[in-house]
């Protein structure tokens, strides 16, 4: 009874993540929890959509690290991997990362100076926590083969359209933006294929070798 009594308050109470973020970060643990929790609710919201609401649980995180740089950002996710200095880890602008249950951004002030775009969106916080949330559940749809992601313009467009970002955004050739380096462009491939095909199928075949004539060939053909 006691035993039981204990779990019941522990539930009532809540346990707090542990956070940890720079001096001179412009805001408290609790608002970076808030923020989290707003997070997972989209993606809550988004994989409820899609019916994959039953892999949500691995999806969730222990604890939260801000930092006040790329570079510090990258240097952890090494720390936590244990990866030896000399495996070279991707030198473009990395803002955020879920590894190991841990969750790792940059601060919103570095955020927005690297991607000032993407920053400027409403709730542009929130939706890079669940920008990174959204490629777990990727994985977890996959069964955790990662293989299968499909090509970057694939599975970046799905963390953008799950999380909600670059909303509107329009498609211009779709060749060029698979080829592109941009997250505004795999949104709206991504958004675009939706009109014809399921997002549960597309990411059933990402992983397939033809995966991208296909896709192309759908947007080619309802243009
Ligand atoms: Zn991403």
């Amino acid at each position: 009874m006691r035993r039981l009594l204990l779990i019941l308050a522990l539930t009532a109470w809540g346990w707090a993540q542990p956070v940890s973020f720079p001096d001179g970060y412009p805001g408290s643990a609790e608002e970076i929890r808030v923020t989290i929790a707003r997070a997972q609710g989209r993606i809550d919201r988004f994989a409820q959509e899609h019916g994959w609401e039953a892999l949500l649980r691995p999806v969730l995180y222990d604890s939260c690290e801000i930092f006040d740089s790329g570079a510090a950002l990258l240097a952890r996710i090494r720390q936590i991997h244990s990866l030896p200095e000399d495996v070279k880890l991707p030198t473009a602008t990395v803002v955020g990362a879920l590894e190991k249950r841990i969750l790792l951004f940059v601060s919103p002030d570095e955020f927005a100076r690297v991607v000032p775009e993407l920053a400027a969106e409403l709730n542009a916080y929130e939706k890079l926590m669940a920008h990174e949330i959204a490629h777990r559940l990727h994985v977890a749809i996959l069964a955790g083969d990662e293989e299968r992601m499909g090509p970057r313009w694939f599975y970046e467009g799905f963390a953008v359209v799950a999380s909600g970002q670059h909303q509107g955004a329009e498609l211009g050739d779709p060749e060029a933006a698979m080829a592109s380096a941009s997250y505004r462009d795999f949104g709206a491939l991504v958004r675009a294929l939706m009109d014809h095909v399921p997002l549960e199928e597309l990411v059933r075949r990402a992983g397939d070798s033809d995966f991208e004539a296909r896709a192309l060939h759908v947007l080619q053909r309802s243009r």
